[in-house]
């Protein structure tokens, strides 16, 4: 797999107001599985588009193993694509749509049908060569398009919403399917999503894009367990969320004082956010000293199964919720109930807001 940095990478688009993407910097190690994450709008796919040599570059580098791509054109890159509309050749079959790439690089009849067969295989398609893609569901035409993208053993995967346009049971099972190839093949892999769950699934690490930038890299669990900004917080996982500043080495939320791991050090420095995951908050009264205690109502409880989701206004009129995995008697609530709420003071992560 290639390693693939982009330095001050910025693409401005012809008339538009402001940068699409804005001087973005990003190291993908070799063999990684890298997801750009975020909203509709944030600069996702033309970051991958300008990797990919779709899109021209404004201003900025890109490298691969080090050289500099971006007067490469596209078919010279070696890069494998798939788009989240599949983009088969509707008059080909599967064997053919795959078979595409090796024949415009001039491979040989015979170690085309080879390769064509493996990539098949490697796809569990072996018995469906034959099909045009209208004969063929989503996710079938959409394992047709990951065995054309990596047929001709390009040096990294680009995927840019590859799951979108399929319902949940089957992306479930082709996000399975694109973990395996990711080990199988070992080759880097660019994957674009604005869905949060896939992303904390798949990736070694997620770059979270907002407006054309990068507001935090780092492994699904950095981001859910220490978030960078009030953005990034709640964009990955459920978080209830207190505003303020620090005073007194407290979170003073006009309404309440928290206490906060490492408040002390962000004294006076500016509006703040505690930020306290669902699964952190406890119901009822706290055990021993040191923690912090809100009381609440009870809006409304979500049974999950496993968990119930409680979903609370605090006294102060912030919402939240409790991931409560009690079960048994004696411990349900019930809309309209009145709680006390308590978590320990390093549960919480303070970032600016
Ligand atoms: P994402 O993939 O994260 O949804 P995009 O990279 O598609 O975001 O778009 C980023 C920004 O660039 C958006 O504001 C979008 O409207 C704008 N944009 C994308 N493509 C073009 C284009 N061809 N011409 C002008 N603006 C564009
Ligand atoms: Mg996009």
């Amino acid at each position: 797999g290639a390693r693939i940095e982009a330095e001050a990478l910025t693409k401005i688009f012809r008339g538009a107001a402001g940068p699409a993407v804005d001087g973005v910097d990003l190291a993908i190690h070799a063999g990684e599985f890298m997801t750009l994450l975020g909203p509709s709008g944030s600069g996702k796919t033309t970051t991958l588009n300008m990797i990919a040599g779709f899109e021209e570059v404004t201003s900025g580098r890109i490298l691969l193993d080090g050289s500099d791509l971006v007067r490469l054109p596209s078919y010279r890159r070696n890069l494998g694509m798939v788009f989240q509309n599949y983009a088969l050749f509707p008059h080909m079959t599967a064997a053919d749509n795959i078979a595409f790439p090796l024949r415009q690089r001039k491979v040989g009849k015979k170690e085309i049908a080879r390769r064509v067969g493996d990539a098949l295989e490697l796809v569990h398609l072996g018995e469906h060569g034959n099909r045009l893609p209208s004969q063929l569901s989503g996710g079938q035409q959409q394992r047709v398009a990951l065995a054309r993208a990596v047929v001709f053993a390009p040096r990294a995967l680009l995927l840019d919403e590859p799951l979108g346009a399929l319902d949940k049971k089957l992306r479930e099972s082709l996000q399975l399917e694109i973990a395996r190839l990711h080990r199988e093949l070992g080759i880097t892999f660019v994957f674009v999503t604005h869905d949060q769950e896939e992303a904390l699934a798949l990736s070694d690490r997620i770059a979270v894009f907002r407006n054309g930038r990068i507001e935090q890299v780092g492994t699904p669990a950095e981001l859910y367990e220490t978030p960078a900004s009030h953005f990034v917080a709640t964009f990955l996982g459920d978080s209830n969320i207190f505003t303020g500043q620090v005073r007194g080495g407290l979170v003073d939320t006009g309404w309440c004082e928290l206490h906060a791991r490492a408040a002390a050090d962000t004294d006076g420095t500016g509006p703040v956010a505690l930020v306290v995951r669902p699964e952190r908050l406890r119901l009822g009264k706290p055990g021993g000293p040191g923690a912090n205690v809100l009381s609440a109502t009870v809006t409304h409880v979500v049974y999950q199964g496993a968990f119930r989701r409680v979903f609370v206004r605090f006294d102060g009129g912030v919402t939240g919720q409790i991931r409560d995995t009690a079960t048994g008697e004696g411990r349900t609530v019930a809309a309209g109930e009145r709680v006390e709420v308590h978590w320990a003071a390093d549960a919480g992560i303070l970032v600016p807001d």
